[in-house]
């Protein structure tokens, strides 16, 4: 957020001082074009930088923590295809992870939320809708987004969740201002598996593995079959290197 008033601020400065230019020595039209295209620009690529951390605070990893403790992410579930597995996986190799879960398909799928739930891991909120043109919301319409789905992971697992994954990864200023409301945690990645995009498995096994660090948020998804086929592989890397796979809120209580 501090970023983000930098910016604003400087850029009115600058306009105030095209302004004055303006009207002592007169400048071209385009001046100004070049200023709100610098400041357009500035937000349209703040939007897709969480790590920017310019609209609202995000946690991207664990920076202080020493122990070998990483934490697996896997967004847009419940899934009816995958995430069952994905769990027994998970269980096979005793390792916890994170649902950012979509509201509609919790309230599609409530079992599969429940199971979630009774294996020990940490379910986030990741919006109700997934709209693809979620990030035009107003704030309103945010609050309600969030609101939703939290209510119906309470109703179903009777458990509150405080933490939030932006659809897309976006943030905007009516997302913030929505989230200061709600006073969630929001929750970014700092290795991204590009398991959406890539299909050979063995290729985001080896994107994952290679930037594997104590703390770090690993973004995977349990909507598509490629995560059954390199999830035990990156599991048995993590045991045979002693990391530990844990919730994200037990990631960040290490210190
Ligand atoms: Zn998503």
């Amino acid at each position: 957020m501090k970023n983000f008033r930098i910016l604003t601020v400087s850029t009115i400065l600058l306009f105030l001082l095209l302004i004055i230019l303006d009207t002592t020595d007169g400048i071209a039209l385009w001046w100004y074009g070049l200023l709100f295209m610098f400041w357009f620009l500035m937000m349209a690529i703040a939007s897709f930088s969480m790590s920017w951390k310019f609209y609202l605070k995000s946690i991207t990893s664990n920076k202080i923590v020493t122990d070998k403790k990483i934490a697996l992410t896997f967004d847009d579930g419940p899934n009816s295809e995958f995430t069952l597995k994905v769990l027994q996986i998970l269980k096979d190799y005793n390792a916890k992870a994170t649902f950012f879960c979509i509201g509609q398909n919790i309230e599609t799928y409530p079992e599969i939320l429940r199971a979630i739930a009774d294996g020990g891991h940490d379910i986030g909120n990741h919006s109700f809708s997934h709209d693809l043109m979620i990030d035009f919301n107003s704030t309103e319409r945010w609050l309600q987004e969030i609101k939703q789905t939290d209510n119906s992971i309470h109703k179903i697992t009777g458990k509150k969740t405080t933490l939030f994954r932006p659809p897309f990864g976006v943030t905007t200023p009516k997302l913030a201002k929505a989230l200061k409301v709600t006073e969630h945690k929001v929750i970014g990645w700092n290795i991204r598996s590009f398991d959406t995009v890539i299909n050979n498995p063995q290729k985001i096994l080896k994107r994952i593995t290679k930037r594997v660090h104590p703390g770090a948020i690993i973004l995977l998804h349990d909507k598509q079959s490629n995560v059954l086929l390199f999830l035990e592989h990156l599991l048995q890397f993590l045991q045979d290197h002693d990391y530990q796979a844990v919730t994200i809120n037990e990631l960040l209580h290490e210190n």
